[in-house]
């Protein structure tokens, strides 16, 4: 049987059936999923001194993040609302932290053009570095990040960067391993900006690497030093040796449509759906599809194989459970674990487009009766962007 029964507390919708599906033991996230919980957060959002204490690691209250992510990862905020939230802060602050949610939007773009080939090295080949792996245990900084990744599902980006750099560039581990591991656990964890962030770091997109060294860590959280034991042996005392060794020419061509998908409500047949079928991408009230058909029971499915081959942490399912609880308490809403393409087999819906991989191919086989533009902060563009600023100089904002 594949219906999930939403009365049932978290703990015992995922011990019936996420048991198998997942890399940890139940833990609840650093924040809980939902429309409501959303809303208060950009509410309350507070973007003050922005600039300056953005890239602060420890200790906590230290920080300038705003910790919206998750929600704005889900589709629960508009990359537009959040946009129009901070315009009333300052403009050293407002202008900082609008260029990173340009950052999410530019990361939508490319990873709709390259999809699952962001898997490899976007348009630099790095090579791998030769390097004894044991000299970098015990590591302070790096157990703590991953600590605090497990336990609570967050990174902040100046730490996502440690990371990337230390596993890429430094020990010379295999990538997409720990970008995997990083997916898994991280609350906001989404392919395009992961992989986005991922190929910044070793500089496969721009040719220029981020290296990581004691340095960092002393400017941004001294007291990871101060606590470790090689503090006198530190093995990230210089920077890493990097080498670059060749670009790539990538022919990536961009048909808007199928990329993008369609530019107003489309109607594929003549048949009206009797369901909308939502996606992990868009679990938000304004999502297209559900807003516009108020009276139209919902469908969220979980992709039991594709969970089974990700083993998400147990964190990420307590934020989605959330988000489709919330949904539940407000209009008819039906939540199946099981295979998506075969459940949409045959049946008449309407789904709002996503631009990964996955739902282009589910909806390449189960055509959506109708199906509603994806909403975006930049209009679709028509070229694969090599470089952020070439990408930030054409694009169109839907402001
Ligand atoms: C290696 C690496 C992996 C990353 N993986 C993800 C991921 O899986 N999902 C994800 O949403 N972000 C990812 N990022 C981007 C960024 O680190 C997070 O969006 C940010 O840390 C989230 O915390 P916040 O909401 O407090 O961010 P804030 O600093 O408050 O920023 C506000 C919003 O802007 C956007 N944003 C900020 N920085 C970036 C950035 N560098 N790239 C893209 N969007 C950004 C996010 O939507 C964020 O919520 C990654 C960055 C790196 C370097």
């Amino acid at each position: 049987m594949s219906l999930i029964d939403l009365q049932l507390d978290n703990e015992e919708i995922i011990q019936k059936h996420f048991s198998d599906l997942c890399c940890d033991d139940f833990t609840y996230p650093f924040l809980s999923g939902g429309q409501s919980n959303a809303d208060n957060a950009l509410n309350q959002l507070n973007i003050d001194k922005y600039a300056t204490k953005r890239n602060n690691v420890y200790p906590k209250d230290s920080r300038g993040s705003s910790y919206l992510s998750p929600y704005i990862r889900h589709g629960l905020l508009s990359l537009s609302d959040v946009w129009k939230a901070v315009e009333k802060f300052e403009y050293k602050d407002r202008t900082k932290f609008q260029d990173e949610l340009l950052w999410q939007e530019f990361s939508r773009h490319l990873y709709a053009i390259v999809g699952k080939k962001s898997r490899k090295y976007l348009n630099y080949k790095i090579e791998k570095p030769q390097s004894n792996a044991n000299i970098y245990k015990n590591m302070n900084c790096v157990s703590t990040i991953e600590e605090e990744l497990e336990k609570t599902g967050y990174m902040v980006n100046q730490t996502r960067m440690w990371y990337a750099s230390h596993n890429s560039l430094r020990v010379g581990n295999d990538w997409n391993q720990y970008e995997d591991y990083m997916f898994q656990h991280l609350l906001d964890g989404s392919r395009f900006a992961n992989r986005l962030g991922w190929h910044w770091v070793m500089g496969s997109q721009t040719g220029k690497p981020y290296g990581f060294s004691k340095f960092q860590v002393e400017k941004r959280a001294p007291q990871l030093c101060n606590n470790c034991e090689l503090k006198y042996d530190c093995p990230i005392q210089e920077w890493p040796q990097t080498n670059i060794s060749k670009k790539l020419s990538n022919d990536f061509k961009v048909d808007e449509e199928k990329v993008f998908g369609p530019k107003n409500i489309r109607e594929n047949n003549s048949t009206k759906p009797s369901f909308i079928w939502i996606t992990g991408e868009s679990i938000g009230d304004n999502d297209p599809a559900m807003s516009h058909y108020h009276e139209l029971p919902v469908i969220f499915i979980f992709d039991i194989e594709l969970l089974s081959k990700l083993q998400l942490s147990t964190k990420r399912i307590n934020f989605l459970l959330d988000c489709l609880k919330e949904i539940n308490n407000k209009r008819e809403l039906q939540v199946h674990i099981t295979n998506p393409d075969e459940y949409l087999r045959n049946k008449n819906f309407a789904s709002t487009f996503a631009p990964v991989p996955k739902y282009k191919k589910i909806t390449e086989r189960n055509i959506p009766s109708v199906e509603f533009p994806a909403l975006r902060l930049a209009d679709p563009i028509n070229f694969y962007p090599t470089s952020f600023s070439s990408w930030r100089k054409k694009i169109k904002l839907n402001i």
